[in-house]
């Protein structure tokens, strides 16, 4: 695609040529995208489709880049990170934050708020957009558990506001999932809750995730979603997969549900781990494992 020729007609807005996405994704790895783009409005990420679907070239947007493998090619066409539009306003016990806000500030925004809710996500590393996108969870609490509307900006530049049914979450799921569209912001339902119990659930979940989770490296949290009936961590240590490494991609010595990168690991060896433990865990229990991390870009 012609990038020149994009930041001619888009001349207000931030635009990257070739930029390599391993320099944004948490993995450390993936190859570069056509256009990197950084709108700061939502009519800005307006006028980025509207040209992008008059000439037919592909767009997407990344949050936090926490649970993405980008390949080792690429993304072709172009990709809007959305991380300048971060503001989150407190009304009442709402919460409203732009899709770039990242999770951990607006629950910071919610304890100062004394609004309960949102504990459970302290310390996932996403974005808004990408935690709304994923339904993202943990430690039982779930983003739909909370969630009360978005404006979503539709394939087509159009704007519209959808409800938690509209939604459609299910375990790692929404709608946006199938029908592809942006968030720009959410809001959040909370609760009027005590300030010193909020921070102390805050602070025992933060103290559970570094005591159990490899933060150390870089890495795409939990690869695979939960199998019913079955932990994913167990089944990986069973099939005796704990420390197999292809390239510099790892499987966790401290968390087997995480691959870590312990040097130089490429998007490929990230994969090829992945298709690894899928088969020796399916060939060992009869077991399909699904990836919860999004694998995108070239083939
Ligand atoms: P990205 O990884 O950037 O993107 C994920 C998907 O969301 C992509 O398909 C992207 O296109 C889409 N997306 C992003 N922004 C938007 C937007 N504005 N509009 C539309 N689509 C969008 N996840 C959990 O659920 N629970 C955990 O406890 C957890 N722990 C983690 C711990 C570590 C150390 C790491 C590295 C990851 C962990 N994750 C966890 C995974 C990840 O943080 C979540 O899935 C998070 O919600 C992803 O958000 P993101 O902004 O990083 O999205």
């Amino acid at each position: 695609m012609d990038v020149q020729a994009m930041q001619e007609q888009l001349a207000n807005i931030k635009i990257l040529k070739d930029e390599r996405l391993s320099k944004y994704t948490y993995t450390k790895t993936g190859g570069p995208c056509d256009a990197l783009v950084f709108p700061t409005t939502t009519e800005q990420i307006q006028q980025v489709v509207r040209y992008a679907n008059d000439r037919a070239i592909d767009w997407m947007v990344l949050g936090n880049a926490s649970n993405l493998i980008v390949s080792d090619k690429g993304i072709a066409g172009i990709v809007m990170i959305l991380s300048e539009m971060n503001a989150i306003t407190v009304n009442d016990c709402n919460i409203t934050a732009q899709a770039g806000a990242l999770l951990a500030d607006v629950c910071q925004q919610a304890l100062a708020s004394d609004l309960t809710g949102l504990e459970f996500a302290c310390g996932i590393p996403g974005s808004v957009g990408g935690a709304v996108y994923m339904d993202a969870g943990a430690y039982g609490g779930e983003i739909c558990d909370v969630f009360k509307e978005a404006t979503i900006l539709l394939a087509d530049g159009t704007l519209q506001t959808m409800t938690k049914d509209q939604m459609q979450f299910s375990y790692r799921h929404s709608i946006l999932q199938i029908e592809k569209g942006i968030v720009i912001d959410a809001t959040f339902a909370l609760a009027k809750g005590n300030h010193e119990l909020i921070k102390a659930k805050m602070d025992e979940l933060t103290y559970l995730r570094q005591s159990k989770q490899p933060l150390e490296y870089p890495s795409c949290g939990s690869v695979f979603k939960r199998p019913k009936g079955h932990y994913t961590g167990p089944l990986i240590i069973e099939a005796g997969l704990q420390g197999y490494q292809i390239g510099g991609a790892q499987v966790s010595t401290k968390h087997a549900g995480f691959i870590v990168n312990v040097g130089g690991a490429t998007a490929t060896d990230y994969v090829n781990l992945i298709h690894h433990i899928q088969k020796v865990v399916k060939e060992k229990f009869d077991v399909q494992l699904e990836p919860e991390v999004r694998i995108i870009g070239r083939k």
